[in-house]
């Protein structure tokens, strides 16, 4: 009798065990995303869906102190799995149970849930953190900046290992609500809409939403003071403009710039299409820096890039890429081109509209400023590799092969495409061959061989490459828009 009480213990016993039994099958995620310059950057396993940052930061000490909610996905059967972060991590919840952590690499953070996560599964994960950014150094280089009255993070291809523990990977993007709490006077600037302020016992808390796919290295933080400016477009679109009033003689061309946000947005909507995101802006904080970056609704600019005066033309570039780089994001790191060509490409445009210069007159001059055997050439803006990522031939030839492709194709199959990529592709990734396969079928014309010239040679492509010659007899005159756009050139020095 006992013998035969057991049968069905026994069997309920190893149902049980089913789970435990099959742990060997949960295996830890990857510690990288795949990427072929940065193997580390990103994680394997799963995927984030949304960021919940609640943040209190005192510029006094550049101390942050934050609580991160992610709501990720499961995408195989995970023993463990890695964050990407530095800062000091005190607590990790997944699914609202104490998980372990270990630091390991630059920056990863291995986390291993109290049980076994399967496949296929919602998971929230929650991180209690506190540090100091800038003195958190990654191969001798911090991505944030502190100002007299702040600090701001906004870089690339790394930034938000500095403030948010993440998938840290541009394949991998989510929605974003940020609140920071900052002392009374000081504000908190970040992507998208400020939904809410308030105030409470000598901080203030600002909520800041992004509402659409963005990637980690466009997510954006800044706190100072800054003379705020909010408006709508003609689309009813919101426009929140920040400039620190601590830039001495280049505020009046800061704001200058700035201030022509609504009127470039409208003039992209007309070339690439729709505005992709919530919001638009930008923000000039008081911080040495020459660079701009395209952080998502709200690029950044570096206060020297307005030595010289007013710049526009870096406007359009950092706003072109909402749609190229934000909007449709690169699958690899190697596919900057996507991102850079046509941004650059979108200053030439912008010359040609306002009569300083037709792309390409631009197209000329560029190609007779560099002899067949300058270095230039041997970059390829295809795959030009981790230390030429930003190279200036990433954005001048590669700026080139799009003038060359539009003589190919002609304007109306030309235009048609920058209009169609980033609106068929909104909030997705792309490699530069989907660009490539994309021109093909659009023009129905087969065009390997001429992107191979123009994005993967180590040589000059010769001028009849272009379908008509990009003049490298005599001397040709610069376009007017010549200095301000290679201005724009240090914008992503980064590190
Ligand atoms: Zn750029």
């Amino acid at each position: 009798m006992r013998h035969r009480l057991l049968v069905p213990g026994a069997a309920a016993l190893s149902l049980m065990l089913a789970i435990p039994a099959s742990a060997a099958d949960f295996t830890p995620g990857a510690p990288g995303a795949g990427d072929s310059y940065y193997p580390e950057s990103g994680n394997g396993g799963y995927r984030v869906s949304h960021y919940d940052l609640r943040l209190k930061y005192q510029p006094a000490t550049d101390l942050l102190e934050g609580t991160a909610t992610l709501l990720a996905r499961t995408t195989q059967d995970l023993s463990r799995f890695n964050l990407d972060f530095g800062l000091k991590v005190s607590e990790i919840r997944i699914n609202g149970k104490k998980a372990t952590f270990a630091t390991s690499g630059k920056h990863e953070l291995e986390v291993t849930p109290a049980t076994p996560l399967e496949k296929g599964k919602d998971v929230s994960v929650v991180v209690r953190y506190a540090g100091k950014p800038s003195e958190l150094k990654i191969d001798g280089f911090t991505a944030w900046a502190r100002t007299p009255d702040g600090g701001v993070v906004a870089q690339e291809p790394e930034s938000a290992v500095w403030w948010f523990p993440s998938n840290d990977h541009p394949t991998d993007k989510a929605t974003y609500d940020i609140s920071v709490a900052v002392p009374d006077g000081t504000q908190a600037l970040s992507n998208g809409v400020l939904t809410s302020k308030s105030s409470k016992l000598g901080w203030t808390r600002f909520n800041w939403r992004s509402d659409k796919p963005q990637a980690t290295y466009l997510t954006t933080l800044a706190i100072g003071k800054f003379d705020i400016t909010t408006d709508t477009t003609a689309d009813g679109l919101p426009v929140i403009n920040a400039v620190s009033p601590d830039l001495g003689a280049n505020l009046g061309a800061a704001r200058a710039s700035i201030e022509r946000t609504t009127e470039v947005t409208e003039w992209l909507q007309s070339v690439f299409g729709p505005y992709p995101f919530n919001s638009v802006g930008g923000y000039v904080p008081n911080v040495p820096a020459g660079y701009a970056l395209e952080t998502q609704t709200r690029p950044f600019y570096g206060k020297k890039a307005f030595d010289k005066g007013a710049n526009v033309s870096v406007v359009v570039h950092e706003l072109a890429h909402q749609w190229y780089g934000d909007s449709v994001s690169l699958k690899d790191w190697k596919d900057i081109w996507l991102n850079e060509g046509f941004a650059a490409y979108s200053q030439w445009l912008w010359s040609e509209k306002e009569g300083e210069g037709t792309a390409q007159q631009l197209a000329d001059y560029t190609y007779a400023q560099h002899p067949a055997d300058d270095p230039f050439w041997t970059v390829k803006p295809g795959d030009p590799g981790p230390d030429k990522q930003f190279d200036s031939a990433v954005y001048d030839r590669g700026a080139l092969a799009l003038q060359a492709l539009r003589n190919k194709l002609g304007d109306e199959v030309f235009f048609d495409l920058l209009k169609s990529w980033p609106t068929e592709h909104r909030y997705g990734n792309a490699a530069v061959g989907d660009f490539v396969k994309f021109a093909e079928k659009k023009s129905g014309k087969p065009l390997a061989e001429f992107f191979d010239t123009w994005l993967y040679q180590p040589t000059r492509p010769a001028a009849a490459a272009g379908a008509r010659a990009f003049v490298a007899r005599g001397p040709v005159a610069q376009p007017k828009s010549w200095k301000q756009i290679q201005a724009t050139h240090e914008v992503h020095a980064g590190h």
